[in-house]
């Protein structure tokens, strides 16, 4: 199927999202020709353009280079749940990452409000919560676990029976759940795009339709080829996650940029927004494969999950992730489906975001394994600390040397029968 695309003011194309078709003025900006700047950043996504709108207000100059547009790749099109944590309970990432990762990840999510109120973004953030739903006993033993470890680590989190799961979601799929009353939503490429507004409007220069082909050192400087001109800057930042090319040599093959795919209805009637996660809730299943949902402020459910491994769009292109929705809430039939839309996401084999230093003046930034929203946008004050060099400043993710994913190029292939077994499982068993 061809992608549909949405061109926007400046002509770029944009992935046929709800979101493009609802918000498609976004302005854009030419590279006018050679530059030479303190931080050049490549990638215009949550994790590029919070680290520029640090910087600005540090009064460093920076620019962001975008091969196609602001928002383009994950920020643009996810699914808008703003999740606290990573994908790990407390007990192990503090294991792993030490205790202050625990805290900035479960912060993150405070670090996206914070944004959002200084720079009065309009992009219909609200703080629903969000809710691990289990179906089966593996999984109420997983989020059973899960609130012991949150209680000892001070973190707030309610445990739901299967009556108060039915009474949060409209349907009796769920056996248990557990709601961090920490996590919202919101509508990603109108925040993506007001980050882009902020960090402009303290001085970040944003240059779309910009592809970056090339970067090397010279003379103590880093260089980037684009089409229009050289870009010459003292640090970079590589902050391209799912849409990672091979402009650094081993960042692609560390990384399996599976797709997500996401089907929105169109505006619920009464009766079905006040019975799915009406108090505005962020959903997500544990399992397998991620089913994740909740309702828009267009009262629209935006339903995720595994779909296609390549580009798609279309209200018909993700027949299995509306038919599961439809088997939650057989109303939904009669209400239809408007959008389709699916997307990159960066996973790594460890399930932690990668943070890498590149001949010591560069870094990358990447692997956010479906958890960016929070997770990217708050790491941005991290990565400005570390690009102009705060000697103090010890960074919240250990910083670990590129390491490729054997047989990362055939991940279609392993990606194909796990899905087939998942979905199977999730149609006939329960
Ligand atoms: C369908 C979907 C649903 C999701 N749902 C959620 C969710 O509900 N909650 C959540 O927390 N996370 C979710 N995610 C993940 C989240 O969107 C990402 O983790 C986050 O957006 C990553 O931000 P980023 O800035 O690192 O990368 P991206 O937003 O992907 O941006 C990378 C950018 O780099 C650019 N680029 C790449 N190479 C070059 C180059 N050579 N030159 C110039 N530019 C380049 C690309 O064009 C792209 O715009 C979802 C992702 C998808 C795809």
């Amino acid at each position: 199927m061809l992608v549909d695309v949405v061109r926007t003011q400046g002509g770029q194309a944009m992935p046929a999202s709800l979101y493009a078709l609802e918000d498609s003025q976004t302005p854009s900006y030419s590279l006018p020709g050679d530059l030479s700047v303190d931080v050049a950043i490549v990638g215009a996504g949550y994790t590029g353009l919070s680290t520029a709108l640090d910087l600005a207000r540090r009064g460093v100059d920076v620019v962001v280079l975008e091969a196609r547009d602001v928002g383009w790749g994950a920020s643009g099109r996810n699914g808008g749940q703003i999740n606290p944590g990573l994908k790990f309970g407390p007990d192990i990432v503090a294991r792993d990452l030490g205790p202050d990762a625990v805290a900035f990840s479960q912060g993150a999510v405070d670090r996206v409000f914070e944004i959002v109120s200084d720079h009065a973004i309009d992009c219909d953030i609200r703080r629903g919560g969000t809710l691990r739903a289990a179906i089966d006993s593996a999984d109420i033993a997983s989020i059973e676990a899960l609130a012991r470890e949150a209680q000892r680590h001070g973190i707030e989190m309610h445990l739901l029976c299967a009556r108060d799961m039915a009474s949060a979601t409209g349907t009796d799929r769920y056996a248990a759940g557990l709601l961090d009353p920490a996590g919202g939503q919101l509508n990603p490429l109108k925040f993506v795009r007001g980050l882009a507004g902020a960090a402009t409007e303290l001085g970040a220069r944003i240059f779309t339709n910009t592809p970056v082909s090339a970067a090397s050192r010279e003379g103590g400087r880093w260089l980037l080829r684009t089409p229009r001109g050289q870009v010459s800057a003292k640090s970079v930042l590589f902050a391209t996650n799912g849409y990672t090319d091979g402009l650094v040599p081993g960042l692609r093959r560390s990384l399996l940029p599976v797709f997500s795919s996401i089907v929105a209805s169109r505006p619920l009637p009464h009766h079905l927004a006040e019975r799915i996660l009406r108090e505005g809730q962020s959903l997500f299943e544990i399992g397998t494969v991620t089913t994740y949902y909740r309702v828009d402020a267009r009262r629209r459910l935006i339903f995720g999950g595994r779909g296609r491994m390549r580009d798609a769009s279309g209200p018909g292109a993700f027949p299995s992730i509306a038919a599961y929705a439809e088997r939650l809430w057989p109303d939904l039939r009669a209400v239809g489906w408007e959008f389709g839309w699916n997307g990159r996401v960066a996973l790594t084999a460890d399930q932690y975001p990668h943070l890498h230093r590149i001949e010591d003046s560069a870094l990358a930034c990447v692997g956010f394994n479906g958890r960016g929203v929070a997770m990217a946008t708050a790491i941005g004050r991290e990565l400005a600390r570390l690009l102009i060099d705060d000697p103090s400043h010890r960074p919240i993710l250990p910083v670990t040397p590129i390491r490729p994913i054997a047989l990362q190029p055939f991940w279609p292939l392993g990606v194909g029968p796990a899905l087939a077994w998942a979905r199977l499982r999730a149609t006939f068993l329960r």
